[in-house]
């Protein structure tokens, strides 16, 4: 079967630039159109990001280098050329609602990374091996929108990511109220350090609209389907505090957590040893193993160490110890650019594809 053919609109971003790189050998899919702005129109790919490739150690593929970038409100032409696109804009998040809705009213899927639709009910938030089964949502979504093909579905914001799936892991044990605080690298916010100096010697304890992205988002993955929306789950009752720290890659979370039925500690890191993620989202040519990793050194996880477990889709724990207000406490590491962007994107397409939601046209 040949690949599904893949636009990438956003790829001169960083994240774009990410996807490029993950894309550039996949078993099921491969780029064909990369789409930017004005500014990069007209250029070649490898002209466009000259001066700015943030991937380190790995090249410009040489396929994707020449491809004229194209501008991203070319609908008609990139639709004509792809079987479905993935997204990573900086733009305005009405500007990006309406043009995802307009890729999926032209029957092209979008595998987006943007929060832009995080709230329309019926479009599904994925961490695959979390809640695999809202694919069950599209065929709602696609009822609203009109379509046969195209729908939209998106990847939750990259703070969320290392404590969602260690919350799951011990989802029997019911965690009942959580206090997160995350240390957030600078790619999070698309740059490095030669692009924010204000980040030399420094920490910054704001980044906006992220502390309520990281109290609500994991309620809408544990949530349910409900005549064709996504009811969002009522616990646990989060507190967040998001802070922006001088690291080029990775996040990590302090996280406190209270359970209706408090385990032990040995129950707890059985739990995340043992922690696969659900059938229906795993075994994917990008899911990592081990999902979830514990690590025992008192001074792990870091984020310089232990960001690539898994190619950087695997989860790092560690720390984990009694508190005196909430039961336990422990820490939690994820890649930001990877997990939290373009590779739990390209591990939802999997996903997806394998559903039958993502198909040749
Ligand atoms: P970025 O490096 O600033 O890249 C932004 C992309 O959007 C570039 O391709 C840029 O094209 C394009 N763009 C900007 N203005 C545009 C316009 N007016 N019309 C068309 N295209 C335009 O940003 P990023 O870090 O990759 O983030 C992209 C998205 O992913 C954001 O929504 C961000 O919140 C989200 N996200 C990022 C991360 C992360 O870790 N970085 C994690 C999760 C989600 P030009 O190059 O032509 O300007």
């Amino acid at each position: 079967m040949s690949k599904l053919k893949v636009g990438v609109l956003g790829a001169t971003g960083m994240v774009g630039q990410r996807f490029v790189t993950l894309l550039a050998d996949h078993p099921y899919f491969e780029v064909v159109s990369v789409a930017a702005s004005p500014r990069s129109a007209g250029k070649t790919f490898r002209e466009a990001v000259e001066g700015r490739w943030t991937q380190k150690d790995v090249a410009i593929p040489e396929h994707i280098a020449d491809l004229k970038v194209q501008r991203v409100d070319a609908i008609e032409r990139i639709t004509n050329q792809v079987d479905f696109v993935c997204c990573a804009l900086d733009m305005e998040k009405d500007a990006i609602r309406d043009l995802e809705d307009a890729y999926a009213l032209a029957e092209t899927p979008v595998v987006s990374n943007n929060s832009a639709h995080r709230w329309t009910p019926d479009v599904p938030m994925f961490i695959p091996e979390v809640n695999p089964e809202h694919v069950e949502i599209i065929p709602a979504q696609r009822k609203r929108l009109g379509t046969k093909n195209g729908f939209i579905a998106v990847k939750p914001n990259c703070s969320i990511q290392p404590y969602v799936p260690a919350f799951h892991a011990l989802a029997k044990y019911v965690p009942t109220k959580a206090s997160v605080c995350t240390y957030q690298a600078l790619s999070g916010a698309g740059k490095t350090f030669a692009t924010y100096p204000e980040m030399e010697d420094n920490v910054i304890p704001f980044i906006g609209g992220e502390e309520e992205k990281s109290i609500r988002e994991p309620l809408k993955i544990w949530g349910n389907i409900v005549k064709g929306e996504i009811v969002p789950s009522r616990t646990p009752a989060i507190s967040a505090q998001c802070i922006r720290v001088p690291v080029s890659d990775g996040h990590l979370a302090a996280v406190s957590v209270s359970f209706e039925t408090k385990p032990s500690a040995d129950e707890i890191i059985a739990c995340w040893q043992a922690f696969k993620g659900d059938p229906r989202g795993t075994g994917l040519p990008s899911s990592p193993t081990p999902f979830l990793n514990y690590l025992t050194e008192e001074n792990r996880p870091q984020t310089r160490l232990d960001r690539d477990a898994g190619k950087g889709m695997g989860i790092s724990l560690g720390r984990l110890r009694d508190d005196n207000v909430f039961d336990y406490r422990f820490i939690a590491l994820s890649h930001n650019t990877v997990r939290g962007a373009a590779g739990g994107a390209v591990l939802m397409a999997e996903l997806l594809h394998r559903e039958g939601y993502l198909v040749h046209k």
